[in-house]
């Protein structure tokens, strides 16, 4: 899909009462994760031993995989390689089809997501149930998740009663969320009961013991894999740590950066098959190896999804994830997205302050805002930028590179702009003031200022 942020994001924020609470509740994710984060007194040098762990894998990864490979087999998992998501989904249906399996329990995966896993699925007759409740309430809402841990933070309570109301038959004008909450339950109770199968995502794969860890809050994916018979686990190939004890590096990270808890309530190691069960792992490229490759984006692959970098970013948290028209939106995916499909995507990067706050609270450290600064230039180069953006930009660094030009533009603005009339002032070319009033021109320009005071 052709994206364009500022569209999408005019659309969001064009109902204010909207834009400033999903503003508030997410920022209140992000207060809790420093509260969390603080009480850990070796907070940074955990962020530095995981940039390490995700730095070194990622340096071996083939290497690494291979050894996950042999040892998860060893277990009696059974190991699956797609390079991309065609391969991906036809792997996965190919399994449930020789099975016969007409319903699938699903919990959180992004990368199924990513690989548009649902529709391909409903298409060739299986049911695809979403267990996670954010997920749930999308899937029902038809739409995808606009968060990657709080995947319906854009719906209000009065919404999902609305859609549950219509779904699970709860009652009218119910926003209640216990209440709405155990009619969830209730209703995906029965469909874990009928699944003939349980997919998950992955959250650390460990190379030395072969194990595939996922976390959740709700126990959903305990649930979907202990009932059916066929579990298959999705995982990008970046999702490998090299040891059993560095996964406790990561688990002390990801659900205080998430949502400010100590540990995820569910983390589940799944070490080979249940009794009686199988155990699928597909593991996915989808652009990653290529990702991989390039050095100015390299580090994006350590992400480990905690959705930290979207709680604090001021451009997420006013124009929600739906404007960003990727899987993953936010500063990551403004990353993720371009580095896949540039055309499409070229406004993402400039969808950022470049203010570097995800990077300050990234906990395995990327640098979102030089990944995000890399892209911008790669974009212009490309002449993926539009002609006037360029075009303003050399301006402005040849402006930037002189002193004498930046000081006589200073001056031109002070005399002309209070000359200029409101009415072409603020027309349409004047994006910028469209929304805003300039503030009032000072009678003299910086320097000036700075040295009348010392003066005085
Ligand atoms: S880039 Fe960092 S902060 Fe953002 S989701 Fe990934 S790990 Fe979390």
């Amino acid at each position: 899909m052709a994206n364009g942020h500022p569209e999408a994001a005019a659309k969001f924020v064009s109902d204010d009462t909207r834009t400033h609470w999903h503003d508030q509740a997410v920022w209140w994710i992000r207060q809790k994760r420093d509260t969390a984060s603080a009480a850990v007194p070796d907070w940074e040098a955990l962020r530095e031993a995981a940039a390490g762990i995700k730095r070194h894998a990622l340096s071996r990864l083939a290497d690494y995989l291979e050894e996950f490979e042999r040892h998860a087999t060893a277990l009696g998992a059974h190991v699956h390689w797609a390079r991309d998501a065609a391969e991906h989904n036809a792997i996965v249906h190919k399994l449930l089809n020789d099975r016969g399996v007409t319903r699938l329990v699903k919990s959180k995966s992004m990368l199924t997501e990513e690989c548009k896993l649902n529709p391909y699925l409903e298409a060739r007759g299986i049911e695809v149930v979403d267990t996670d409740l954010g997920e749930r309430i999308v899937q029902l809402a038809k739409e995808p998740p606009s968060h990657i841990v709080m995947p319906a933070i854009h719906r209000r309570k009065e919404e999902i009663g609305e859609l549950f109301q219509i779904h699970l038959r709860t009652k009218p004008g119910a926003s209640d969320p216990t209440y709405l909450t155990e009619a969830a339950r209730h209703h995906l109770r029965d469909k874990f009961l009928a699944a003939g199968a349980g997919l998950t995502g992955v959250n650390f794969a460990v190379a030395e013991t072969g194990a595939v860890v996922v976390c959740t809050n709700e126990g959903n994916a305990d649930m979907g894999t202990s009932l059916p018979p066929l579990h298959i686990a999705c995982m990008g190939i970046e999702k490998i740590i090299p040891r059993e004890r560095d996964l406790g590096v990561f688990l002390r990270l990801l659900a205080r950066s998430a949502t400010g808890q100590p540990v995820t309530a569910y983390t589940t190691h799944f070490l080979g098959p249940r009794a009686g069960g199988e155990l699928h792992i597909v593991i996915v490229d989808n652009g990653r190896a290529e990702i991989l490759g390039r050095d100015a984006l390299r580090g994006s692959l350590a992400c480990i999804r905690c959705g930290a970098c979207m709680n604090t970013c001021p451009v997420f948290r006013r124009s929600g994830g739906h404007s960003y028209g990727y899987t993953v939106p936010g500063p990551i995916g403004s990353v993720l997205a371009p580095a896949r499909a540039p055309a499409t995507f070229a406004s993402l990067p400039f969808a950022s302050t470049l203010c570097g706050s995800c990077a300050d609270v990234c906990p395995v450290r990327i640098d979102l805002h030089h990944q995000l600064l890399a892209l911008r230039q790669e974009l212009a180069r490309k002449k993926l930028v539009s002609w006037s953006k360029r075009l303003v930009l050399r301006i402005a660094a040849l402006v930037l590179a002189w002193p004498g030009a930046y000081r006589l533009a200073g001056w031109l603005a002070r005399q002309v702009l209070p000359l200029v009339p409101r009415r072409l002032l603020y027309a349409r070319w004047n994006i910028w003031g469209q929304q805003r009033e300039l503030p009032p021109m000072p009678r003299r320009g910086f320097r000036a200022e700075y040295r009348r005071q010392r003066r005085d």
